[in-house]
């Protein structure tokens, strides 16, 4: 979506924000749907909304395909011009049009997680024969640290 937003850098003013868009990206597992509110006074621009959406990844620990909420809070300075380039604080609205899904996206993408469990207790697979832990138990034995059965045996002849 598109937000012509002159009128808003040249008179204070709101505007409610309420919408949903599809992404191309297959991240995606539903639209992301966009609530909030546009708020300008003395020329300076401020957005505040909150994103919700679903995403599909794969647990870190079983790499089960999963479907997770996200809910994004977005909080942005707009200006239409810049005085000082490196600033950070505002975002630079070019044309005086403020395209939202992009500014959306990007906040989104910056809130990922490094990592997605499918649960916080997933037990993940065996490393050694993959059988997923969550649905049943391997006969694997973990190999014994040569470091510490030495220690183990230093224990042993010292009783
Ligand atoms: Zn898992
Ligand atoms: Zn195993």
């Amino acid at each position: 979506m598109n937000i012509e937003l002159r009128r808003f850098f040249e008179d204070d003013g709101t505007l409610d924000i309420d919408y949903q868009f599809t992404s191309e990206d297959e991240l995606f597992a539903s639209p992301v749907t966009v609530k909030g509110r546009i708020k300008s006074a003395n020329s300076i621009v401020a957005l505040n909304a909150d994103v919700e959406c679903s995403v599909s990844v794969q647990c870190a620990k079983c790499a089960k395909d999963i479907v997770k909420k996200l809910s994004v809070p977005m909080e942005h300075l707009l200006v239409s011009q810049l005085n000082d380039e490196d600033n950070d604080d505002f975002i630079l609205v070019e044309n005086m049009v403020l395209n939202l899904d992009e500014l959306v996206l990007e906040d989104v993408y910056l809130s990922l997680p490094a990592r997605f469990l499918c649960k916080d207790a997933c037990k993940g697979l065996c490393p050694y024969c993959g059988t997923d832990l969550n649905e049943g138990t391997c006969n694997c034995k973990k190999p014994v640290d040569p470091r510490l059965a030495a220690l183990q045996q230093l224990l042993d002849s010292n009783e």
